[in-house]
């Protein structure tokens, strides 16, 4: 038998027990006890109840929905795959069911409206040193813990000051102000899908 030195003995009694210690997360059934559980799941933590009583100028049927049985609506713009019923709020906080039609509350209505450096989006390379004409609207499909945008990414439209900016508007303010591009941006852009598709046709 090979004779091993005290050291050396050691040192791979040392990585088996780290090895040990650690396969714990990579072990599939383990049961961990005290570990954060990390972020929750937000898919079909829908706002109950939570429509406006009655649409406003700035409604718009959703683009990518389908409608069910008993007037439940399943959006299909995001994996959230939002399932709602006559009255909710999506997790977005943007689309809600109206008697059975999904409706976006954040057509036309941007909440932040900028002239930024293209550079700020962050693009390389892409039209260097031109300007972007930077839109977005309340709500987002995501909870990061982190958003330096939160006040409009976590908030529901009626909740913020806005701008009326429909389609043909972007186009005219970003041809008005210079700017060679239009981004949407800030908060997560396919929550606003049918104001940000409409825009693009013009
Ligand atoms: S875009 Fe909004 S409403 Fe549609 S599935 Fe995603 S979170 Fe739900």
């Amino acid at each position: 038998m090979k004779k091993i030195s005290r050291r050396h003995f050691l040192y791979c009694s040392a990585g088996l027990f780290c090895s040990v210690l650690h396969a714990d997360a990579f072990w599939p059934f383990s049961v961990k006890t005290g570990v954060a559980a990390g972020p929750a799941d937000i898919r079909g933590h829908v706002f109950k109840g939570d429509a406006p009583q009655k649409l406003w100028k700035w409604s718009h049927e959703g683009f990518l929905y389908t409608k069910l049985d008993n007037k439940l609506v399943m959006c299909g713009i995001c994996p959230n795959r939002c399932l709602l019923s006559p009255g909710d709020r999506s997790v977005c906080r943007s689309k809600v069911n109206m008697d059975g039609v999904l409706y976006s509350l954040t057509y036309g209505n941007p909440c932040s409206v900028n002239v930024d450096p293209i550079e700020k989006k962050p693009l390389f390379h892409f039209k260097p040193r031109s300007k972007a004409f930077s839109i977005a609207t309340t709500g987002c499909n995501f909870r990061c813990l982190n958003c330096q945008n939160w006040e409009i990414s976590q908030a529901k439209p009626h909740e913020v000051r806005h701008h009326e900016l429909f389609p043909a508007d972007v186009i005219q303010g970003a041809q008005r102000t210079g700017c060679a591009s239009i981004a949407y941006t800030y908060s997560e852009a396919v929550t606003f899908f049918e104001y940000m598709i409409d825009t693009e046709d013009r």
